[in-house]
């Protein structure tokens, strides 16, 4: 896979999960990367390490400016931090609704302004959103986060729309559950962690969670050259949720 050499790409939310599987494949494929995040203590090299919240414009600018002197230049931008929320419309108040929407499609907004003058730049640009099955697939208990990735998949649609004829290519991922540090949050705060974690494999349509690599090698796919007349689209990294027509219940 030569196809990554010398491509420099910038991961949103890289210190953990999904961004961090990304970022780690990406540059074992002969990328150099850049990690964008609120707590990059964890990163190593080769991993380029910089503090920033999407929610914070500055921050933000700073943080890609830095990060595009260290890489060079900026091929590849992965969209990828994000946030959570459960519940009904009824369960979140206003502002857990624009804290979420600002960390899950504003974020993506302040970081892709950021970065287009340097994709514009680059010979192979692409830009990779982390969406996710909950932007289609009407699930229960998740309003705020569905919205919020309804929003990533229009917003994705519409960048591709708009960047097309400058050669920059953007596309998302809609991963089902994914086996991160979030899903086992989420399943540590439950009474029995591994009897809910048994009963969340048993939804599965393939009968395991997704595994954070598996979201990775698409991400990776959608940024390289090896999709390089693919733009406008999600690719669904969910173990056969939507294309099998089978939802959680
Ligand atoms: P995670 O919590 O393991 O990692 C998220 C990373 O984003 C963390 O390193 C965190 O510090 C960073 N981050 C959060 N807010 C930030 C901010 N304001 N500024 C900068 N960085 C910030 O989560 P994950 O499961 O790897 O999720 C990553 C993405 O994948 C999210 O966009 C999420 O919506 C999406 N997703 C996850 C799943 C799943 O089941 N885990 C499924 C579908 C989509």
């Amino acid at each position: 896979m030569s196809d990554f050499e010398g491509l420099k790409a910038l991961v949103t939310g890289g210190a953990s999960g999904i961004g961090r599987a990304t970022a780690e494949l990406l540059a074992a494929r002969g990328a150099e990367v850049a990690v964008l995040d609120l707590d990059p203590s964890s990163v190593d090299k080769p991993l380029l390490a910089h503090r920033a919240d999407v929610t914070d414009d500055a921050s933000v600018r700073a943080a890609l400016s830095a990060a595009v002197t260290d890489l060079g230049g900026l091929d590849v931008l992965i969209n990828n931090a994000g946030i959570g929320a459960q519940g009904t419309v009824e369960d979140n108040d206003d502002e857990q609704w624009w804290r979420v929407l600002d960390v899950n499609v504003l974020g993506m907004v302040r970081t892709t302004r950021a970065a287009l003058p340097h994709l514009r730049e680059s010979a192979h640009a692409a830009i990779v959103n982390t969406c996710s099955i909950a932007a289609t697939a009407g699930l229960p208990q998740r309003a705020l986060y569905s919205a919020s990735k309804g929003a990533v998949l229009s917003l994705t649609l519409a960048m591709a729309a708009d960047h097309v004829r400058e050669g920059i290519r953007v596309n998302c991922v809609n991963p089902g559950t994914v086996d991160t540090p979030w899903v086992a949050r989420l399943l540590d705060a439950a009474p029995d962690p591994a009897a809910e974690r048994a009963a969340l494999q048993a939804r599965q349509p393939a009968g395991r969670l997704v595994t954070a690599a598996e979201v990775a090698g698409a991400i990776a796919y959608l940024a390289s050259p090896l999709s390089g007349s693919t733009t406008g689209t999600a690719l669904a990294v969910d173990g056969g949720m939507q294309g099998l027509r089978l939802r959680p219940v």
